[in-house]
C-alpha cells in the first residue's frame, strides 16, 4: 500500500520550518480572503433569490414544505452573512488574524456539507425523489474553492455520505447499492481533488515564498536587503506614528574594509560581512536588520531610545572582539551612529533618521572608528 498518500493528508510534514508553514499559510489566507470575498455575496445574492422564489409560490409558511425550505434558505443566507463579515474583519488585519480564516474555512465547509445533506433529505420527504445533485456538488466544489486541509474533507465526507445513505435508504427502496456505489465513487474523487488542490496550492505557495526571499535577501550575509528596507520602513515608521512610539536607527560601517580586502583577499572580507551579519542576528531580532550597501548595515528599533540602542551597539562590540572563529584570523573593528526620534505625522520621514545616523557613523570615524556617536531629538 501506498503510505506516501496516506502521509499526504498530514501537510505539516512539508514545512522545513515554523517559519515557512506560516508565510505560506498568510499567502493560503490572502487567496482565501480574495476567492471568500467573490464566492460568499454570489451565495448570498442565490439565497435571496431562492427565498423570492419560495416567497411567491405560497409563501414561506404555507405548509411544512415551505417552511422546511425557508429554514434552509435562510440558515445558509444567515451563515453567509455572518461568514461574509468575519472575512472582512480578517481581511483589515490578515496578516495576525490568518489562522482565523483557516478555522472559518473549515466551519462553512462543515456547514454547507450538513447543509447539502439537509436540502438532500427535504428533497426526499417532500418529493420522494432522489437526486442528490446539491450534495455532490458541494462534495467536489468546496475542496477545489477553498483551502482547508484534506483530513477535514475525509470526515466531512464520511458524516455526509454515511447521512446520505441513511436517508436514501430510509425514502429510496430502489437501487439502494447503485446509489451507495455512486455515493462512494464522488466521495473518492472529490477527496482526490481536494489532496490533488491541497498539494498543488502548498507549493505553488512555497515556490512564492522561495521567490519573495529571493528577492529581498542578500545572498551573501542572509540579511534584508535595501529593496525590503525600503518596503518595511514605511510600515516601521507608521506603526511608530500610530502608537506614539519612539524609533532608533543604527547605522553600521567596518572599519578599513578596503584594506582588509587588498591585504587579506575578497574571499576573508566576504567572511567577515557574513560574520558581522551572524553577530547582528545575534543582538536584534533578524527581521530588523538590514544590509545597506557593501559593507555597511541598519539596525531599526521601533519603540526603543538611544539607551537601548547603546546597549545594543556594545553587545555587538562584545560579541566581535571574543568571536571564536575569526576570519583570516584577523580583528575587525566597527563604527556605529545612532539616532533616536520620535516619528510624526507630518513634517520628517524616515530617511532623516537613515541620514541623521549616517552623520554620526562618520563623525565616529573621524573621531578615530571602532565607536558609536550618538543623538537623539
Ligand atoms: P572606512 O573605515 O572609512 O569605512 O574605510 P573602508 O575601507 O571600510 O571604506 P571604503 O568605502 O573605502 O571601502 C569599502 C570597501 O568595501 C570597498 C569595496 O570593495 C568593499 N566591498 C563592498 N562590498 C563588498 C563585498 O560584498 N565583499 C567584499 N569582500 N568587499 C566588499
Ligand atoms: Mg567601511
Ligand atoms: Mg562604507
Amino acid at each position: 500500500m501506498n503510505l506516501e498518500f496516506l502521509k499526504k493528508l498530514n501537510f505539516n510534514r512539508q514545512f522545513e520550518t515554523e517559519a515557512e508553514r506560516e508565510r505560506v499559510l498568510k499567502h493560503a489566507a490572502a487567496d482565501s480572503l480574495a476567492s471568500g470575498k467573490r464566492a460568499v455575496p454570489t451565495i448570498i445574492f442565490f439565497e435571496i433569490i431562492m427565498l423570492g422564489m419560495w416567497f411567491l409560490q405560497g409563501g414561506f409558511f404555507s405548509s411544512m414544505e415551505h417552511i422546511a425550505y425557508f429554514i434552509a434558505y435562510t440558515s445558509l443566507l444567515l451563515c453567509s452573512v455572518a461568514a461574509y463579515i468575519i472575512l472582512i474583519a480578517v481581511g483589515r488585519d490578515i496578516e495576525h488574524r490568518y489562522r482565523l480564516l483557516q478555522d472559518l474555512s473549515v466551519v462553512y465547509d462543515a456547514f454547507m456539507v450538513i447543509w447539502s445533506v439537509y436540502i438532500t433529505a427535504i428533497d426526499a420527504h417532500y418529493n420522494g425523489s432522489f437526486s442528490g445533485i446539491v450534495f455532490i456538488t458541494i462534495l467536489v466544489i468546496v475542496p477545489v474553492v477553498s483551502f482547508v486541509k484534506p483530513v477535514f474533507y475525509v470526515i466531512f465526507h464520511v458524516v455526509g455520505c454515511g447521512l446520505v445513505l441513511a436517508i436514501i435508504s430510509v425514502y429510496i427502496k430502489d437501487d439502494v447499492w447503485a446509489n451507495i456505489i455512486n455515493f462512494s465513487v464522488f466521495a473518492i474523487i472529490s477527496l482526490i481533488s481536494s489532496l490533488t488542490y491541497y498539494g498543488v496550492r502548498i507549493s505553488s505557495y512555497k515556490r512564492q515564498v522561495m521567490l519573495e526571499d529571493a528577492a529581498e535577501r542578500d545572498v551573501l550575509s542572509g540579511l534584508y536587503n535595501r529593496q525590503k528596507l525600503g518596503r518595511m520602513s514605511p510600515v516601521i515608521w507608521k506603526r511608530c506614528v500610530e502608537k506614539e512610539m519612539t524609533l532608533t536607527c543604527i547605522l553600521c560601517d567596518i572599519d578599513d574594509f578596503k584594506q582588509i580586502n587588498d591585504n587579506y583577499g575578497h574571499f576573508v572580507g566576504d567572511e567577515w560581512i557574513k560574520t558581522v551579519a551572524e553577530i547582528m542576528k545575534q543582538s536584534v531580532h533578524d527581521d530588523l536588520c538590514f544590509r545597506y550597501g557593501g559593507e555597511e548595515f541598519i539596525m531599526l528599533l521601533p519603540g526603543e531610545d538611544l539607551k537601548d540602542g547603546i546597549h545594543v551597539v556594545e553587545m555587538i562590540q562584545e560579541k566581535l572582539k571574543i568571536f571564536p572563529q575569526k576570519p583570516g584570523n584577523i580583528d575587525v573593528t566597527l563604527s556605529f551612529g545612532i539616532y533616536e526620534g520620535l516619528p510624526s505625522a507630518e513634517g520628517d520621514n524616515i530617511e532623516k533618521f537613515f541620514s541623521k545616523a549616517d552623520a554620526l557613523m562618520y563623525q565616529a570615524k573621524r573621531n578615530g572608528k571602532n565607536q558609536y556617536c550618538s543623538e537623539r531629538v
